[in-house]
């Protein structure tokens, strides 16, 4: 059985003090698979270091996220292209609009997230979109670049049923981590309404553990917690889950 966390960011300094057990963990449960979204150029060393330690098992993307489009914006992103120049990534990630943690950025972010889905369509790459309080901007943005080049992930998704569907319409496959378990969640009352064919699994380690490590650190060896919440709304087993979400991340990222 392969699982495989397609968002996960293994290269965070919360890992810094057991990172090797914690890789093991996520071995010992089945995932050999591990997608690692980019943030800002503070954090490519650690992530080329990760993809050193573990290359069979670790998948790089390249991007920029919202939370770090501030002041210097544009050496950010030349660091992004000078990258994606410069070796093979499986994605431009994650990138987006976050409207939760500030605001006054909102027109570098909409440039920025534009200007990296233009990378991606010209690379052939899927894109793994960090939306948060930003669902109107975001769409914005997809339906003006929506054609055949634009595929990808919107990542940890949050939405309702019709952005659900909305999301979908754009090529995109909906990230399904932590969020499903919480009580208050909400996606898993409709989820069953969308096909398995469009979701992908993701812990974002460290961040958004699910139930019973709500509010701790979380690591993608958890995701087994995920894949037993889709089995109580699919009504699949354990591997069929594995086995086509697994498919479903070969189709997206094409490895
Ligand atoms: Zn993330």
């Amino acid at each position: 059985m392969t699982i495989t966390d397609t968002h996960t960011h293994l290269y965070s300094s919360q890992f810094d003090e057991d990172r090797t057990e914690m890789m093991q963990r996520a071995f010992d449960v089945g995932i050999s698979r591990f997608f690692i979204p980019a943030i800002d150029s503070s954090y490519t060393d650690a992530m080329l270091d990760l993809e050193k330690n573990y290359p069979k098992n670790v998948f790089l993307m390249m991007g920029l996220h919202p939370t770090s489009v501030k002041e210097n914006v544009e050496e950010e992103l030349a660091h992004v292209k000078k990258m994606l120049d410069k070796r093979n990534f499986y994605a431009i990630g994650e990138i987006g609009i976050d409207l939760y943690w500030d605001k006054s950025f909102l027109k570098q972010q909409q440039e920025a997230f534009r200007t990296q889905i233009r990378w991606a369509k010209e690379k052939n790459f899927p894109i793994v979109i960090h939306c948060r309080d930003a669902f109107d901007e975001i769409f914005e943005v997809l339906e003006s670049e929506k054609d055949e080049k634009l595929f990808g992930i919107f990542h940890c998704f949050t939405g309702t049923l019709e952005q659900a569907k909305q999301a979908i319409s754009y090529n995109m496959k909906l990230g399904i981590g932590g969020v499903v378990t919480f009580k208050n969640g909400k996606i898993d009352k409709f989820l069953n309404e969308i096909d398995l064919k469009n979701i992908v699994l993701e812990t974002d380690s460290p961040y958004l553990a699910p139930t019973p490590y709500r509010g701790k650190r979380n690591e993608s060896s958890y995701i087994t917690n995920v894949i037993d919440k889709l089995v109580d709304i699919y009504g699949l087993s354990f591997e069929e889950i594995a086995k086509i979400t697994t498919q479903n991340s070969k189709d997206i990222f094409g490895i």
